[in-house]
């Protein structure tokens, strides 16, 4: 049996788009030929792109005027490209600081000019979103981080500004509904909510682009690779095909309206558990938390070794924490069934009951 997967990426994909890959990974389309194995250029693979592109625009509800590209390099490529493209020569950016991945961002940015973090919840390692800070009025853009996947905090404001909004939603997008048209950039890597490692997601508006003064090298520029349709040099052709199954599937399934109820019902079902639990503790502030990734620990490390056993036995995989916060962290994505969820309460409950009953057995010794 196929095992519950909370991995935080890459991650958990529908069941029925991995069957769908894998043959076309033999037989694409019935047209005697492996998707890998035919030119990007082919009238085949120009659809898949084109595909893909129109869901994104479908999904995301954008209006005219942005441009979708699949590129390479990362959600941690785009860290830079971002400022390339967006931070002008002698000006300055701002960022909210909400974890390691937003720290990152910050660190390649200061590469290229002036950075203000006006908020940072580092003081707390992170666990929760900083709120009632002044967002600065001088900078060429504002750069947030929609989900913390590290630290499970998830933005539900985002920071009011004139300036372009800019904004990571490498392990949210998809999730949940927003005004995307709200944002001027967007990009995520395709791992966490939409397919395979490989690929990432930009959604760029036109009107922005060209006016930092500075010289971008081809792969860098966004313009480049709106004007090639994400083709300026080989596509990662698999993952883009991966990311338009997953994204139809999620179109079939009703869209983002339809996917954030389910996303909300399996959020509450776990966190109503970690409260509830006595040898439970959630690690993010309770405002903050987030629908994607959820970030616990054992009150008393005691029964860390009786609660891996169960958790493994149940066939459970990728439940441990990121290696700078330890404890456990469950990823709940789009495609993850309730049903894995409740396997995981299942086990926390019965990790309860096992302890109460030791319990009163060392009581009944004591007596
Ligand atoms: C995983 C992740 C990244 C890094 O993505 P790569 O594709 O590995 O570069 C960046 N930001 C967020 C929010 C992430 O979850």
């Amino acid at each position: 049996m196929k095992k519950h997967n909370f991995s935080a990426g890459p991650c958990i994909l529908p069941q029925e788009v991995l069957k769908k890959a894998s043959e076309a990974v033999v037989n694409f389309n019935g047209i005697d030929l492996s998707l890998i194995e035919i030119s990007h250029r082919s009238k085949e693979f120009i659809e898949v792109m084109e595909n893909a592109r129109n869901l994104v625009k479908e999904l995301l509800n954008l209006p005219e005027g942005y441009s979708v590209l699949f590129l390479q390099g990362g959600a941690s490529l785009e860290f830079l490209m971002a400022a390339y493209n967006l931070l002008k020569v002698g000006g300055k950016a701002g960022y909210l600081d909400t974890g390691t991945w937003s720290s990152k961002a910050i660190k390649e940015a200061k590469l290229l000019g002036e950075v203000e973090v006006f908020a940072s919840s580092k003081d707390q390692s992170y666990n929760y979103i900083p709120k009632n800070y002044t967002v600065p009025t001088d900078v060429d853009y504002v750069h947030c981080t929609s989900n913390n996947t590290i630290f499970g905090t998830q933005l539900k404001e985002f920071p009011k500004t004139d300036s372009l909004l800019v904004c990571d939603m490498s392990s949210d997008i998809f999730s949940r509904q927003l005004d995307f048209n709200k944002f001027d950039l967007i990009y995520a890597g395709a791992q966490k909510n939409m397919g395979p490692a490989g690929t990432t997601l930009v959604v760029v508006k036109d009107e922005i682009l060209g006016k930092t003064g500075r010289t971008i090298p081809s792969m860098l520029d966004y313009q480049v690779h709106i004007s090639k349709d994400s083709m300026f040099n080989t596509p990662p052709v698999f993952a883009v095909y991966v990311s338009m199954l997953t994204l139809q599937w999620l179109k079939d399934l009703g869209g983002i309206s339809a996917i954030e109820k389910i996303n909300q019902e399996k959020a509450t079902l776990l966190y109503n558990e970690i409260d509830r639990n006595s040898l439970f503790i959630g690690f993010a502030e309770k405002e903050d938390r987030s629908l994607m990734n959820v970030t616990f620990n054992l009150i008393d490390e005691a029964y860390k070794e009786a609660f891996d056993k169960l958790w493994n036995d149940a066939g459970i995989s990728g439940l441990k924490g990121h290696r700078s916060v330890g404890g456990y962290r469950a990823s709940i994505y789009n495609a993850m069934p309730i049903e894995s969820i409740q396997v995981l309460v299942d086990v926390m409950q019965q990790l309860e009951k096992n302890y109460k009953t030791k319990n009163q057995k060392d009581e009944s010794i004591s007596k």
